[in-house]
């Protein structure tokens, strides 16, 4: 009744227009938050089949998920919180981010308790203010990152871009080069540079060092939230459809749910859909977005619920059973993700993360 369709074929089509673009830059597949609501396990499946290089998460226990589940290729997780458990992920081969001293010693900890070399990628922060060390203790972290020897082996040094402007990008990317030469002139061995995300990897081609770190692309998405993913060549791997539980005839002037913020005109049909902000449908886009059915745009104009939504869909000959396209791949005719981003007030990337609820996901494609 309520369906995320996930076509594996568009998302190893993506990470194909990805990396031909990288230009020989190796290829990171960003699969944190349940890969962008796609699925972590099937995607991840699908990216290592395909041969991407490495897989990205935010949490460790993102990660040790990824392991459960049969993943190989290497992992990076970069947000750690102080419970984490740094032994679990040495012994997992889960390569860790390092952004402070206090990180830093809790890995190497874990380490001595192991007997694992921990992979660490050293992060900097060139100006987003988030993740990652500050200018002023650089120094300090890479010379005791230094000092731990052989317990340690630095595989990557990294950032992260706001994409304010391209003046601040290029201002980050500046900071970046100079933190990477920090690096060289203590005598700190690394294998790899990394800064760039979907969109700064799609607007810098100069910034890719060698490897870039793919999240929205790979999901088809825009990630300036554009509605130009095709413009791109990417394929929209997700589709969010649900299918008409109830039809009804009402008179003119009959209120349509909650604060009858839509009353009909005349006589006309009313075709319930069982989705609702509950399965992640925002109700902010109550009166603004549009869904598809039959190749036909209804805009939702009545109250977003939390189960369902009401279309009022006139004499059109809408049945029980019918699909409905809440968004899709917009080269197909149906609303984007984007689309119901603009109408919720917000961008793609939130629409797919939080797509759940009773939404079941069902894969296409052989994923290769
Ligand atoms: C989420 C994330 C990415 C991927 O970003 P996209 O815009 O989805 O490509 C890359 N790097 C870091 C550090 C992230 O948090």
């Amino acid at each position: 009744m309520r369906t995320l369709r996930i076509n594996l074929d568009a998302i190893v089509h993506n990470l194909d227009v990805m990396r031909a673009r990288a230009n020989g830059a190796k290829v990171m597949g960003v699969v944190k938050a349940n890969a962008y609501g796609h699925g972590a396990i099937p995607v991840a499946k699908t990216l290592e089949r395909a041969g991407v290089d490495y897989l990205g998460v935010a949490d460790v226990r993102e990660a040790l998920e990824l392991r459960d589940g049969g993943i190989q290729s290497p992992i990076l997780a970069w947000l750690h919180d102080p419970a984490d458990n740094f032994e679990t992920a040495l012994t997992a081969n889960i390569d860790l981010c390092v952004a402070n001293l206090g990180q830093l010693q809790r890995i190497a900890k874990a380490a001595a308790v192991t007997s694992v070399t921990a992979k660490l990628h050293l992060k900097i922060d060139t100006g987003l203010g988030r993740n990652g060390s500050t200018e002023a203790d650089w120094t300090e972290l890479l010379e005791a990152v230094q000092a731990l020897g052989e317990s340690v082996s630095v595989i990557g040094i990294f950032s992260h871009l706001s994409t304010t402007s391209h003046v601040e990008d290029l201002a980050q990317i500046k900071k970046f080069d100079s933190a990477v030469a920090e690096v060289k002139r203590i005598g700190l061995t690394f294998e790899f540079r990394h800064l760039t995300a979907s969109d700064g990897s799609l607007a810098y081609p100069e910034a890719h060092y060698e490897m870039v770190r793919i999240g929205a692309a790979l999901y088809g998405l825009d990630p300036f939230s554009t509605n130009r993913s095709a413009e791109f060549g990417l394929i929209p791997a997700m589709t969010a459809v649900s299918r008409v539980a109830q039809v009804k005839t009402v008179p003119a002037g009959h209120g349509v749910s909650y604060n009858f913020l839509h009353r009909t005109e005349k006589e006309t049909w009313l075709a319930l859909v069982p989705v609702g902000y509950a399965e992640g449908l925002p109700r902010a886009a109550t009166g603004k977005a549009e869904v598809s059915i039959s190749g036909k745009r209804y805009a939702i104009k009545s109250q977003i619920a939390m189960d369902q939504f009401v279309l009022d869909v006139g004499n059109d000959p809408v049945q029980v059973g019918d699909e409905v396209v809440i968004f899709g791949d917009a080269s197909l005719g149906v609303p984007s993700a984007d689309d119901l981003a603009a109408a919720a007030g917000t961008i793609n990337y939130e629409i797919v993360t939080r797509m759940g609820g009773r939404f079941q996901r069902e894969y296409v494609g052989e994923g290769l």
